[in-house]
């Protein structure tokens, strides 16, 4: 080989490595984004807004995700899709992790790994005011509504009653304001905000009947990698109050509109 070509087949080479350098950085440009699945449909946790803290997401658990990317230097993304299928997306690797005011369960444990619990709640019963409904057997003869997938149609298909499964929160609270169904069993804050939205409904709690509940953030089993980066913010977030001001936030603005 004469030198002249010698040194032209090293600088193609070298253009190549340089190539593939540059598409390893590239792949690394995806791994800057941290990808959450949400089900929008959970006020205050997480509801579509005109001007939200993620483009038009927004609500206590949109402010979490954000900060949790934030400081671990990368990009929030959020995609919403229906609560039944986000764990699915989970696993499938369309998305990173799952924030959407889930419940840790031991069933879900089964699927996925959990961060540290960000926030407790329970499941209460709205009714209408007049409603003689004050604990939670007597919904034995009542029209139930719940929302498919929720924590709160387990306990209700546990209690052993017959209900009404609906797509969304609002559905089944419609269908109580308009006297088609007796009581919605639903997540506290959330009830809350819909008691706040709606004239004539209260909420009926009963400790006895409902334990109380880990809202948690899912990663696919074992990722420990990113939710040992989630935990540390998440810890954070908590012992420096913010998460409790979120909570404050947000449940004021609710009950406010
Ligand atoms: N906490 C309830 C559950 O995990 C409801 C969550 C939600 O609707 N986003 O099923």
């Amino acid at each position: 080989m004469k030198k002249a070509t010698k040194v032209l087949t090293l600088a193609l080479a070298m253009i190549m490595l340089a190539g593939v350098l540059t598409a390893c950085g590239g792949g690394s440009k995806k791994g800057d984004t941290l990808t959450f699945g949400t089900n929008p449909e959970f006020p205050p946790f997480e509801f579509i807004t005109s001007n939200g803290v993620i483009g038009e997401f927004d609500g206590i658990d949109m402010a979490i995700a954000k900060q949790i990317a934030e400081e671990n230097g990368m990009t929030v993304a959020m995609e919403s899709m229906e609560f039944d299928s986000l764990l699915v997306a989970l696993q499938n690797g369309q998305i990173d992790a799952v924030i959407a005011g889930m419940t840790a369960t031991d069933e879900r444990r089964e699927t996925v790994d959990f961060s540290t619990t960000y926030y407790t709640a329970t499941q209460v019963m709205i009714v209408r005011e007049d409603s003689d409904i004050t604990k939670a057997t007597d919904m034995a003869d009542k029209k139930i509504c719940v929302v498919q997938g929720y924590t709160g149609e387990v306990c209700v298909q546990e209690m052993g009653y017959s209900y009404e499964a609906f797509k969304k929160g609002t559905e089944a609270v419609l269908e109580l304001v308009n006297g088609k169904c007796d009581v919605v069993v639903i997540d506290s804050a959330t009830a809350q905000k819909y008691v706040g939205d709606n004239e004539g409904l209260k909420i009926v709690e009963d400790a006895s009947a409902f334990e109380s509940e880990e809202y948690a953030i899912a990663v696919q089993k074992g990722n420990t990698e990113l939710l040992d980066k989630i935990n540390a913010s998440v810890e954070k977030m908590l012992s420096d109050g913010t998460i409790n001001e979120l909570a404050v936030k947000y449940t004021e603005e609710a009950t406010a509109e």
